[in-house]
């Protein structure tokens, strides 16, 4: 049996990033990068005003204070969005808007609150005065942006296999970016296999169960960015199988994953069947829950064989499906970040590396955690209660209250 890393580090070497294409800016957020984005121009693109006020020339108003205003004389508006017409001469200023083009001549701006032409009660007039006094000095610089200042042409702004935030598309459209390339979404098609279950609708009747998996491991693709597809429920039968495996290759996945039949039982047909048209590396782990866990191929697609168990499936996932999905599609990312926790009760295990559903909280500045109730591979809820998995390595059987242990926090979404 292969431990933890070691299947780990098996498995994600056989994968390697989906090919790429191209989106159309509104639809990029959330999407994984597949080029550099280098600035074409510098940003600001022009040296404007980062104040309504008046565009001045420092020297003009070097000795204005509010006992001894200085008077200039207004030449023009200069909204933003419009070209300045005028240079600006000794004592003269222009009155000039947040964002608009510096006129040539100036070297600072005043704000609009250090002049008489202010009102704080109102918005200021259209129209702008003939003159204005200015109750404040300014040095060359003042209240200005300058081309450039936060970008240069060139510069590289986004790397490439980065995961595109609400953030970074706003600054692809500051650059002008309609388009770009990023990893097409991987696709993951899903297979649930046994003869109990039934689809949602389906009522219950004695012996069955719903198809839970089939729902989880979809949401969790979704989380990983790829894009299930899922293919239906699988009948324990050695033909029923090799016709699913087949038609899921004809559909294009990027990696099969089936949950249940991977064991040992009379009825567990998936491993036979993959090995006879592809091989396995392994299938089984040293873990706990999930040791039936197999990873291999079918017609050179790759093949994840999850437990059946509910809560076997999801860690199976956690451990191994979603490096691998993140790494198709595209991410380039460090291993999931762990906590310290203290554990709050006597754990024991039975020396595979285990994971166990907890509560952890934050608390009198430490991690806490709880385990939540029964930790049977089959009971849901108690993964429903839980925020976090509790990783004991392989080799420790107890573990007294009050240890340290690392744990995985659960994504909030
Ligand atoms: P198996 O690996 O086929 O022995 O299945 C192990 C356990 O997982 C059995 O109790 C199955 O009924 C259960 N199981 C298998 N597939 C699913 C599924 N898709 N949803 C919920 N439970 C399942
Ligand atoms: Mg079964």
């Amino acid at each position: 049996m292969i431990g933890v890393s070691e299947a780990l580090y098996k498995l994600l070497s056989s994968f390697s990033a989906v090919a790429s294409e191209v989106v159309p800016l509104e639809k990029a957020a959330g999407r994984i990068l597949s080029e550099d984005i280098k600035s074409e121009i510098d940003l600001p693109l022009f040296t404007n005003s980062s104040m309504d006020g008046f565009a001045v020339r420092a020297e003009d108003v070097e000795r204005a204070d509010p006992r001894q205003p200085v008077k200039l004389f207004v030449v023009e508006d200069i909204p933003a969005g419009k070209k300045p017409s005028r240079i600006l001469g000794k004592n003269q200023g222009s009155r000039i808007m947040t964002g608009a083009l510096i006129p040539d001549g100036a070297d600072a701006v005043i704000p609009i609150e250090d002049t008489d032409h202010y009102d704080p009660e109102s918005r200021t007039e259209p129209g702008f005065p003939e003159e204005i006094e200015v109750y404040r000095s300014v040095e060359p610089g003042d209240y200005i942006r300058k081309k450039g200042e936060d970008i240069s042409a060139h510069e590289t702004v986004l790397v490439s296999n980065s995961r595109l935030r609400p953030q970074d598309v706003g600054l692809l459209a500051m650059l002008g970016k309609a388009k770009l390339s990023v990893y097409r979404r991987p696709r993951i098609v899903i297979l649930s296999t046994g003869d109990e279950l039934l689809p949602v609708e389906t009522p219950l009747e004695l012996g069955k169960i719903h198809d839970s998996n089939a729902y989880t491991l979809s949401a969790l693709i979704t989380r990983d960015y790829g894009e299930p597809v899922y293919l239906g429920i699988v009948p324990d039968r050695e033909q029923a199988v090799r016709e699913f495996l087949v038609e899921a290759v004809k559909k294009d996945a990027d990696l099969i994953l089936s949950s249940a039949g991977v064991s040992v039982g009379a009825f567990d047909f998936v491993r036979t069947v993959v090995q006879s048209d592809g091989s396995l590396d392994f299938w089984r782990v040293n873990m706990r829950p999930g040791k039936p866990l197999a990873f291999g191929n079918f017609q050179g697609v790759p093949f994840i064989g999850l437990p059946g168990n509910p809560v076997s499936a999801f860690v199976g996932y956690e451990v191994f499906v979603r490096p691998a999905i993140r790494k198709l599609a595209g991410m380039n990312e460090s291993p999931r970040k762990r906590i310290k926790t203290k554990i709050l009760e006597n754990v024991n295990s039975d020396g595979r590396e285990s994971y166990l559903r907890a509560v952890v909280k934050f608390h009198n500045d430490e991690w806490i955690a709880r385990l939540t109730g029964h930790q049977g591979s089959g009971n849901l809820l108690s993964l429903v209660q839980a925020n976090a998995l509790l990783i004991i390595p392989s080799g420790v059987k107890s573990l007294p209250s009050g240890t340290e242990v690392e744990a995985w926090l659960f994504d909030s979404s």
